[in-house]
């Protein structure tokens, strides 16, 4: 990219670190520069450049608050995300324009990343009023059994910076409902996001300490907070090598650890398809939020018969979208995030030309009118895609859409499932029995029928097979957050008044 066109302008004051219910500086007193990819002369803010000392400092307020919290009746606990939830609807505009400036996406899914926060809140909220275990019979007379949760203790929790509100939320309230405490280590790309959300949290009315904001990058502030003794709890999203590096530290000191990283998620088109319908679901989901999400439909698997007509179809599409600035209400593509994040797309637009692919539309960074100081790529296509290239099995996490050809179901679902990641992956047919045959087949933690890869709702668990998931799955409750969230207690209560041996005792008339 070529130099700034205009001079710098700041437009955010600085945020701070949480700890035990104060806003302070990193104590090293160091701070970093948040810059708008949409434009890198605007300055959206500093956040403290955090330390293991910080780190340190938070987990020791998140321990210290953890028995009065977790002994708070958990209607209570849900009673401050309620309140949370409602100031997050009063905030919603002022958050969503904070998502856009900061991480870039165009406002309509800037609103919706500060919307699923807001829905999660509510969900979770409610949770309080449930959090139920079983209750089943006993093999003995005069005894019950009963399982319930109750929360790990601390947590640390690590996000990624594509939803700087609601991957913190997804963490973030499970955790609190469920009687945690919690530190927060948002992505250095999109902390003043994640501290405008725990900036409402606090002000809901969570007692100090219970909520912990530690801003800083992966490697200073990140790892010690995995690493220090008093967390007890690990909860990570973002790339499968950072995941799998954390994984293998939470090992080692026996904490409970989840993950959830990259996909290459694909759609298979089949040939009696609604073409339409298929198209502007390709587009939606290879080149929403730039395909930055990780949900993103970045292998496209076409039916021969309609490949050709798909592709002429889809590159038409293609070419109308309207890249710009996030908060210009006809942008339709924002930039990607950051400067390393636009040479590692630009470098996988190179990898497919040498590997054979067909570059059949985009390809290059797009940097004309408004555009000419953001990290925008054109929405690039390629076709003649071979499930081996690495372009076809590796997450590129930009606006770049593979294309494969297939003749029949069953080696479309084989390329499906042909990867390292299994988060998402969608069909359109007209076919019943196609579709039924696709779900039972397609090895995948989310799966669309006539649907794009994207539009997880928060009400289901969210997670992904093979390397893109490890641990329980986020969102949802019963088999999703809660189970990742807390851990179970099973009580046998005897008020037989005699010595009874389970598995030994004979049953009395
Ligand atoms: P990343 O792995 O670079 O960073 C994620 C977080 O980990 C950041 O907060 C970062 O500071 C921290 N980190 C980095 N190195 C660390 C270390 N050594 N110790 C501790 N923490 C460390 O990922 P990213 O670029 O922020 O996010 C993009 C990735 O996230 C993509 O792979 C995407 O698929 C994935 N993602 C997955 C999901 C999901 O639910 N499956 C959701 C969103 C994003």
């Amino acid at each position: 990219m070529g130099r700034m066109t205009t001079g710098v302008r700041a437009v955010m004051e600085a945020v701070q670190n949480l700890i035990n219910g104060r806003w302070v500086a990193a104590e090293s007193g160091n701070t970093f520069e948040i810059r708008n990819p949409a434009d890198r002369n605007e300055i959206v803010g500093r956040a403290p450049d955090s330390s293991a000392a910080d780190v340190d400092a938070a987990v020791r307020a998140a321990r210290a608050a953890f028995p009065a919290w977790a002994a708070t009746p958990a209607p209570k606990r849900g009673e401050i995300l309620y309140r949370a939830a409602e100031l997050l609807v009063r905030h919603k505009t002022r958050l969503g324009v904070l998502v856009a400036r900061e991480m870039g996406k165009v406002m309509p899914e800037a609103l919706g990343d500060v919307q699923e926060a807001i829905d999660m809140t509510y969900y979770m909220a409610s949770e309080g009023r449930r959090l139920s275990g079983e209750t089943v019979p006993s093999e003995l007379p005069n005894k019950d059994a009963k399982s319930i949760r109750v929360p790990i203790g601390v947590f640390g929790l690590i996000t990624p910076w594509n939803f700087p509100i609601a991957i913190p939320s997804w963490k973030i309230t499970p955790a609190l409902i469920a009687g945690n405490t919690v530190v927060l280590k948002p992505a250095e790309e999109a902390p003043i996001c994640a501290a405008q959300f725990v900036a409402v949290l606090q002000e809901a009315g969570l007692p100090p300490g219970v909520l912990n904001l530690v801003c800083g990058f992966g490697a200073q502030a990140g790892e010690p907070l995995v690493c220090h003794p008093e967390v007890d709890a690990v909860s990570f999203t973002g790339s499968y090598a950072v995941g799998a590096h954390l994984a293998i530290l939470a090992a080692e000191r026996h904490k409970h650890f989840a993950m959830e990283t990259g996909g290459k998620n694909p759609i298979i088109v089949m040939d009696d398809a609604d073409l339409d319908l298929a198209v502007s679901g390709a587009l939606w989901g290879g080149f929403g939020t730039s395909g930055q999400r990780c949900t993103a439909a970045s292998r496209l698997i076409v039916h021969e018969a309609i490949h050709d007509r798909f592709v002429a179809r889809l590159i038409g599409g293609a070419r109308r979208l309207k890249l710009g600035n996030a908060q210009d209400p006809a942008s339709e593509i924002g930039p990607v995030v950051s400067a390393a994040q636009y040479q590692k797309v630009l470098d996988y637009i190179e990898i497919g030309r040498r590997e054979g692919a067909t570059l059949a539309c985009g390809g290059a960074g797009y940097q004309e009118g408004a555009c000419a100081d953001g990290y925008f790529i054109s929405p690039t296509i390629f076709t003649d895609v071979q499930p081996t290239m690495r372009i076809a099995q590796e997450e590129i996490f930009g606006p770049v859409v593979c294309i494969l050809k297939t003749s029949n179901l069953s080696e479309a679902i084989r390329m499906a499932n042909d990867t390292a990641f299994g988060l998402s992956a969608a069909i359109y047919t007209q076919n019943a029995n196609a579709a039924a045959i696709a779900e039972r087949d397609l090895d995948a933690g989310l799966v669309y029928i006539n649907a794009s890869t994207i539009g997880a709702e928060i009400q289901m668990p969210f997670g992904g097979t093979r390397r893109t998931g490890l641990g329980p799955r986020e969102a949802g409750g019963r088999g999703g957050a809660l189970d990742l969230y807390t851990k179970w207690k099973v009580i046998y209560r005897d008020f037989s008044g005699q010595l009874q041996k389970a598995q030994i005792t004979p049953p009395t008339a």
